[in-house]
C-alpha cells in the first residue's frame, strides 16, 4: 500500500518540477513514507532523520516531510522529537503535499495534516499513469475491523471505498499507457462495496467480472483479502474469470481458535480449510501464501502447534510471518503475556522452516513444465528478462526486450531459492 502511495505522491510531484533523485545530497525535498503496522518503525524514523540533519546545514532549504501511518499515529508529536521535519502528512492527506511545500516556501512555517478528509484524496490526484506491466490500483481504504493487534484502522482510518467508474476507468488508462496486469489494492479487498454509476451497489465479486471484461488487460490480481467475507460467489469468481491469477495471498494469523477468537478475526481454522478446500475445487492449481502472527499474547505450545498444523494442512506456498508487535492504544497491548521472546523467536523460526519446505517443493514440481509468463522487464542482474508465473514466482530468461509486456511460454530449467530460470518456447 504505501509502495502505491509514494509512487501516486512521486507523480503528483512531477507536475511541481520535481524530479526524483537517487543521490540524497542532492535533494530538496526528502519525504519518508512509512509503515506504524510493527513497532520500531517510529524509532527507525527518528534516526534516519537524525543521520539526515546535516542536510539542513548545508541545504537549509531542504524540506523534510513525513507520511504515512508513523506520521498518522505521531501527529505533532515528530515536530517536537525532529525540529527538522517541516511536513507531516496521513495516508488520507498526502494529495495536499503541493499545497504544503508551498506554504513552508512561503516561509509560514510547519504543516502538519494527519485528517482523514473522505473522498477527496482520489478525485485530487493526477491520473494514476504508472507505465509498469503491472499496476496497483486501489479500489477501497481504510479498515474498519479493529483486530485486537492492529493499528491500521486508527492510522487509515475507516472503510471507504471507490466507485466503480472511478476504478474502471483508472485500470483502463494503465492500461493504455501499458499495464497488461492489475493488482487490486485495499486492507480488506473482499469488503468492497462500491457505487455504480445507477447508485445501486456493487461487491466485490461483481466488481471482478466487471474489470475482468477489460480487454487488454491479461491478467488480475487483489491484495489483500481476508477470510472474514470470502464468500462462495468469490469463490466462484475464480472459477469462471481465467484472468485471475493462481495465486492468492489469504492473511489466516494463527491456526488456534482461542487465539484467533483473542485477535478478534471472526473465522476458525476450521472456516479457513473449508474456503482453500471450496477454492482448490474450483482452481486446483491454486497456490495459497498467508500472514502469521507468532506470540500474541498467551500463546502456548498447543495453540502453536494448532498453526503448525494448519500449515501442514493448507501446504502454504509462502508466509509473511512476524514476532506479535505491541501496538499503543490496541486492545491486545493491554493483555497479559508471559510468553518469553526466546520461545517467540524460536517458533517463528519452526514456522518459516516449515513453509519454506512447501515453497522449495512446490518450486521444484515446476522444474521441466511449461510456464506461462508476463513479461515484466529486465531483470537486475544479467542481460536477462523477467517476469512472474501465474502463481507469482519470478522467473529469468533470455530474450528481446519487445517481449515486455508480452505473455510468453518459458520451460522452467533450473530452481533456485527465490527465483526460477527458464527458456522462452514461444510468445502468445
Ligand atoms: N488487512 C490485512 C492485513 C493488514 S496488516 C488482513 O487483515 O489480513 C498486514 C499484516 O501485518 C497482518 O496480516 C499481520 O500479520 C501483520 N500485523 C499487523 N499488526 C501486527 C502486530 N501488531 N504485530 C505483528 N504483526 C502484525
Ligand atoms: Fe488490521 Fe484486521 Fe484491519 Fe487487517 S482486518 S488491517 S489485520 S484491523
Amino acid at each position: 500500500m504505501n509502495e502505491y502511495d509514494s509512487a501516486r505522491i512521486a507523480d503528483m510531484l512531477k507536475n511541481l518540477n520535481l524530479h526524483r533523485t537517487e543521490n540524497s545530497d542532492e535533494a530538496d525535498l526528502i519525504i519518508l513514507n512509512t509503515c506504524a503496522v510493527r513497532e520500531k518503525a517510529a524509532e527507525k524514523l527518528f534516526h534516519q532523520l537524525g543521520r539526515w540533519k546535516s542536510y539542513k546545514e548545508t541545504n537549509p532549504k531542504c524540506i523534510f516531510a513525513v507520511g504515512g501511518c508513523v506520521a498518522s499515529e505521531e501527529g505533532r508529536k515528530i515536530r517536537s522529537r525532529a525540529r527538522t521535519v517541516d511536513i507531516v502528512f496521513g495516508p488520507q492527506t498526502y494529495h495536499r503535499l503541493p499545497e504544503m511545500i508551498e506554504r513552508v516556501e512561503k516561509g509560514e512555517g510547519p504543516q502538519i495534516d494527519v485528517s482523514f478528509p473522505q473522498n477527496e484524496k482520489f478525485s485530487r490526484l493526477p491520473a494514476n499513469r504508472s507505465n509498469k506491466v503491472s499496476s496497483f490500483v486501489t479500489i477501497m481504504e481504510g479498515c474498519s475491523h479493529f483486530c485486537s493487534y492492529c493499528i491500521v484502522p486508527y492510522t487509515r482510518g475507516s472503510e471507504i471505498s471507490r466507485s466503480v467508474d472511478e476504478i474502471l476507468d483508472e485500470i483502463k488508462t494503465l492500461r493504455d499507457c501499458g499495464s497488461r496486469e492489475i493488482n487490486l489494492l485495499g486492507q480488506n479487498v473482499n469488503c468492497y462495496r462500491g457505487v455504480n454509476s445507477d447508485g445501486s451497489i456493487c461487491n466485490f465479486p461483481e466488481l471482478l467480472y466487471r474489470v475482468h471484461e477489460i480487454d487488454g488487460i491479461d491478467r488480475l490480481k487483489f491484495t489483500t483479502s481476508n477470510p472474514i467475507e470470502f464468500t462462495q460467489e468469490l469463490i466462484n469468481a475464480f472459477g469462471d474469470l481465467k484472468k485471475i491469477t493462481d495465486a492468492l495471498h489469504l492473511p489466516v494469523q494463527s491456526g488456534s481458535d482461542r487465539i484467533l477468537k483473542l485477535m478478534n478475526r471472526p473465522y476458525t481454522a476450521d472456516d479457513y480449510r473449508d474456503i482453500v478446500a471450496r477454492l482448490r475445487k474450483v482452481r486446483p492449481e491454486i497456490s495459497i501464501s498467508s500472514d502469521f502472527i507468532v506470540g500474541f499474547p498467551t500463546e502456548t505450545d498447543d495453540d502453536f502447534e494448532d498453526t503448525l498444523k494448519l500449515i501442514r494442512d493448507i501446504r502454504f506456498d509462502n508466509s509473511f510471518s512476524f514476532i506479535y508487535s505491541k501496538r499503543p492504544n490496541t486492545p491486545a497491548a493491554s493483555m497479559e503475556d508471559p510468553v518469553p521472546s526466546e520461545t517467540k523467536k524460536e517458533r517463528l523460526a519452526r514456522l518459516q522452516q516449515l513453509v519454506e519446505t512447501y515453497t522449495m517443493q512446490y518450486s521444484r514440481e515446476m522444474h521441466g513444465t511449461l510456464q506461462e509468463i508476463l513479461v515484466e522487464g529486465k531483470a537486475p542482474m544479467g542481460n536477462l528478462l523477467c517476469g512472474k508465473t501465474l502463481n507469482g514466482r519470478t522467473a529469468n530468461f533470455e530474450g528481446p526486450d519487445d517481449l515486455i509486456g508480452s505473455l510468453v511460454n518459458v520451460r522452467i530449467t533450473e530452481v533456485l531459492p527465490h527465483s526460477l530460470k527458464g527458456e522462452i518456447e514461444s510468445s502468445k
